[in-house]
């Protein structure tokens, strides 16, 4: 057998190509077999040579079996911890039409609008429920969670208040998950937070200067204030204001905006989205319109198509890392897309009376137990609450909630006096007399519902909300499947073809492994409950942990940072803090090569770092003469490097060893960022080969699907020197070490609930399916470098002649030429069915295809067709023979609805739309032409239009 590698069964599907396309491939590389391949493109001085040590594979029933003795060891209770998490019902339809829809999870963030319009019309109605319910006029796409939200909220407060204090008060009835996320993010920036009592009003405000606040409306304890004279105060002392919110509650309470705040931030994830032992789950952030330039994270506007049909796409690109980069107002990237639709659909579905309802239940049986435990001796703390009731009892709390948990039902415990216990749509009234049993510890029939309401009169919400049509269109079931499916249908997933995104590795998200993700031992487990109800998720993330470290060589990981830009974030404090731990306070410069992701650069400023960038050599390397002037220039502040390997130019450099010796040598660490980790797997260590920190995608190389751009897990793994400053969390202690960083996300593991799906990924591809997968990802690559390179050149390869596992092309002298531009071919590519791959990164004009190991031989074959069928059309542009300005490459994509209207262009109707290779029997129509996005940015419309201006859909 001319391939040696030898696969598990499961191997065999992941892996796209099968045994005779795999040796096609090779033998256009002239390579006998993989590991031939292997020794000619991968630098000797980086392989590891041993095979890793994982378990043997499992087959995908036996996986499932493992999994469910996991998921057996995991408790779910009724839970009533409240603490910013809620239990919720997800409607069956948006479960299995959305969170189980490969239309929807498989789905890539959407930077190509014209395929994308599904997904950007689902997250137009998350921005819109957010913006209607919080009272502000603008709201992102989606923040990583609640607490990491509330830490964007600050540091925009900071980048836009007049005030130039450096103070940020926190009302002290914030989330402790919260206010640990903000420390941490606060003290590299130099920002002083002041914990203050604000039910006091504006006595509890501290004296002397501040730039920004932040409020809770409800707070964790449950309490609902008037904050409106705090809120006067701190803008007559130029501060601006954020509150911390929560969407249910806003049905029933006058929303942040109308009380005066600036912002609004809070978490989604009752709004159909599981607990999932803390997530992934939506967060959002709205601000004024004065703010919304500023606003982190994505953000979708309308604009209008070359038809002048309105068209959604993603505004204010420029505000992309990519483009500020060390000006960047923030590091985050991959978002909580998926789940944003969810929440989205939730309040599609109930329409603003259901959500209404659904509070007014709430709330109701929170009366309700208020009044059944005050008759029963305990009257709540607060007056004033929407779902949750603060309890002191002195010396009984922990009996109380043993006696809770002996009833199945989960309390929030404070010390030894203070109970709280929190109200949800699944609460029942059987819950009800359960709390009360375990309060009195006998049965009791409960007191009615006390008539009237536990919110202060003056708080009551008077504005109307969710007035769109589209949140009073889809009641029946009927409507909200056609709906779902309605919206999915217009956009191109990897259910439909290959997503060839250099950087962002989209691969097979098998079946197999999203399955645990919605079982509710998995799903109904609150982050905050005692940690024997999650001995399945611990043993669980203990493996995936032992398997990440072996993969990479490093000594620990921490699977807290919910997406790569945290995990970099976390990366580099844990650097600081060694640093500072030895007395090197004055390591502070951050070596970033010109061609590092943007996050790279936005994370160092984050970290307290500055930021100097060495150069590019002519080979695409990094300028080793560069870097050594840089080290020379900088030897005594030198914090860090940050590298990408292999590079972001697709390519394993040989001098990365001698890069790593040089950044040592100077006191400085190495971190290697690991977004690029499908090339090494199996091959070779950067925990072995020079880093001391990376991070790693697990929605990139371990299959968690991008889900439109998001959820993410970026864990970050480390050298032991480093273990001791990993990310922590306030309330889970086992969550890091004793001595780390503090939290970087709001869970203490993050993203938890879908890291069963690497878990299964490496389970069932053990040590020679990983490696496999490594050097067919890279067998594709330079098979598609090869056939293309005559068409397109491909910019950079490695010493030998080869790429690693992905290839730019570069079109800069077509442009030059001919006036084709990467734009015109991303987007022709939608008319041949394809999605474009990425555009202008990491150089501007050129486009990076990255295969992956799942694509099978035909599929990279229809690619590459299609990019020299491209080819072909540019050439007649070039050649004259259509005009610059009116060909099918600078019209596409088309839609259906331009065939039918006049047609005036030099090329026919079947050239536009059925180019070589396409079939009209599957033929992919965009729903809008091209989009211009320059005029959404001038007239930024960011929630549901008027239907009027959509008519043409
Ligand atoms: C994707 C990527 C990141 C950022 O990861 P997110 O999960 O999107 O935050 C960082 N660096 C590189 C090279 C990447 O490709």
């Amino acid at each position: 057998m001319s391939i040696p590698l030898n696969p598990s069964a499961f191997a065999e599907r992941h892996i796209g190509p099968d045994r005779p396309g795999l040796q096609t491939m090779l033998d256009v590389l002239d390579q006998a077999d993989l590991d031939a391949l292997e020794a000619r493109a991968v630098p000797a001085a980086i392989r590891s040579g041993a095979p890793l040590d994982l378990p043997a594979p499992a087959s995908e029933v036996q996986a499932l079996a493992e999994l469910r003795a996991l998921a057996a060891r995991n408790r779910p209770m009724v839970q009533m911890i409240g603490m910013g998490y809620h239990d919720t019902l997800t409607p069956a339809v948006i479960q299995r039409n959305v969170l189980e829809s490969p239309a929807w999870y498989t789905a890539y963030t959407p930077y190509q609008p014209e395929i994308s319009q599904g997904r950007l019309e689902a997250l137009l109605n998350f921005q819109t429920a957010v913006c209607d319910l919080t009272g502000l006029d603008v709201a992102g796409a989606s923040m990583l969670d609640e607490s990491t939200a509330a830490a964007e909220a600050m540091t925009l407060i900071r980048r836009t208040a007049r005030s130039k204090s450096s103070r940020f008060v926190v009302d002290a009835d914030t989330l402790p998950q919260t206010l640990a996320v903000l420390a941490t993010r606060a003290e590299p920036l130099g920002i002083e937070l002041v914990v203050a009592d604000l039910t006091l009003g504006e006595e509890g405000l501290p004296a002397g200067d501040f730039f920004g606040l932040l409020l809770a409306h409800p707070g964790a304890s449950g309490a609902v204030c008037d904050h409106r004279a705090v809120i006067d105060i701190a803008h007559q002392r130029e501060a601006k204001v954020a509150m911390a919110t929560d969407l249910l509650a806003l049905t029933l309470l006058t929303p942040p905006g109308e009380l005066g705040a600036d912002i609004a931030v809070g978490s989604a994830q009752r709004f159909g989205v599981t607990l999932g032992f803390g997530g992934p789950h939506a967060g959002f952030l709205s601000v004024r319109s004065d703010l919304q330039r500023q606003l982190p994270g994505r953000l979708v506007g309308v604009s209008k198509d070359d038809a002048g049909n309105a068209a959604y796409r993603l505004a204010l690109q420029t505000r992309e890392q990519h483009i500020r980069r060390e000006k960047a107002t923030s590091n985050i990237c991959t978002a909580q897309v998926l789940l944003a639709v969810m929440a989205s659909m939730y309040a599609v579905y109930h329409g603003p009376e259901g959500l209404t309802r659904i509070a007014r239940d709430v709330h109701g049986r929170a009366r309700k137990l208020a009044a059944m435990l005050t008759g029963a001796g305990v009257t709540p703390e607060h007056e004033h609450y929407f779902d949750t009731l603060r309890l002191q009892v002195p010396g009984r709390a922990r009996a109380i909630a043993a006696a809770a948990r002996e009833r199945g039902v989960n309390l929030w415990v404070e010390g030894d006096d203070v109970v709280q216990v929190s109200v949800s749509e699944a609460t029942t009234d059987d819950h009800l007399e359960l709390v009360l049993g375990a309060f009195t510890g006998e049965r009791t029939d409960g007191a009615d519902t006390a008539p009237g309401s536990a919110l202060p009169r003056e708080l009551t919400r008077t504005s109307e909300f969710l007035t769109h049509p589209v949140f009073h269109a889809h009641r029946s079931e009927t409507a909200m499947l056609r709906y779902l499916r309605r919206l999915s249908d217009t956009d191109l997933a990897l259910d439909r073809t290959m997503i060839p995104l250099g950087s962002c590795t989209m691969k097979l998200n098998a079946t197999t492994e999203m399955q645990a993700v919605t079982w509710p031992e998995f799903a109904g487990i609150h982050p905050f409950a005692p940690a024997e109800d999650s001995a399945g998720y611990r043993a669980l993330i203990d493996q995936l942990s032992s398997w990440l470290c072996e993969i990479t060589g490093y000594a620990a990981v921490s699977l807290q940072p919910n997406a790569g830009s945290q995990g970099e974030f976390a990366g580099l404090l844990a650097i600081r803090g060694y640093h500072r731990s030895r007395g090197d306070e004055h390591r502070t410069v951050c070596l970033i090569p010109a061609s590092a992701h943007g996050t790279n650069a936005a994370s160092a400023v984050m970290a307290g770092m500055s930021v100097v960038v060495v150069k590019t050599a002519a080979t695409g390397d990094v300028d080793m003469a560069d870097l050594k002037a840089k080290i020379d220039q900088h030897a005594d502040s030198l914090a860090a490097i940050m590298v990408t390997y292999p590079s972001t130019h697709g390519v394993f450099e040989d001098s990365i060893t001698e890069l790593s010796e040089l950044v040592h040598a100077a006191g400085g660490q190495v971190y290697v960022d690991g977004a690029n980790l499908n090339a090494l797997v199996g091959v070779a260590q950067p925990g072995v080969f020079g880093g001391d920190v990376s991070h790693l995608n697990l929605h990139k190389t371990f299959c968690i699907p991008h889900g439109g751009g998001g959820p993410g897990v970026g864990p970050v793994a480390v050298a032991a020197h480093l273990a001791p400053f990993l990310p922590t969390h306030p309330l889970v202690p086992e969550a890091g070490p004793e001595t780390g960083i503090g939290a970087v996300s709001g869970a203490p593991w993050g993203s938890a609930s879908i890291l069963p799906i690497s878990w299964a990924y490496i389970r069932m591809m053990g040590a020679d399916g990983l490696r496999a997968a490594t050097l067919t990802a890279i067998a594709a690559a330079n098979y598609v470098a090869r056939r293309l390179d005559e068409y397109f050149p491909v910019l950079y390869t490695g010493a030998g002649g080869f790429v690693a596992h992905e290839c730019i092309l570069d079109l800069r002298p077509i442009t030059k030429a001919t006036g084709v531009t990467v734009d015109d071919v991303a987007k022709r590519l939608a008319d041949y069915g394809f999605h474009a791959p990425t555009m202008s990164f990491p150089v501007a004009g050129t486009l990076m295809v990255e295969p992956t190991e799942s694509e099978d031989l035909a599929e990279i074959d229809r690619f590459c067709d299609a990019m020299i069928a491209i080819r072909g059309e540019i050439d007649r542009v070039g050649a004259g023979e259509w005009p610059a300005e009116d060909n099918p490459l600078r019209n596409a994509p088309h839609t259906a609805a331009a065939l039918v209207s006049e047609w005036t262009h030099p090329y026919s109707r079947a050239e536009a739309v059925f180019p070589a290779g396409v079939d009209p029997a599957h033929k992919y129509f965009p729903p809008v032409g091209r989009i211009d996005g320059a005029y959404g940015d001038r007239n930024l419309m960011c929630s549901c239009p008027p239907l009027e201006s959509y008519a043409g859909r």
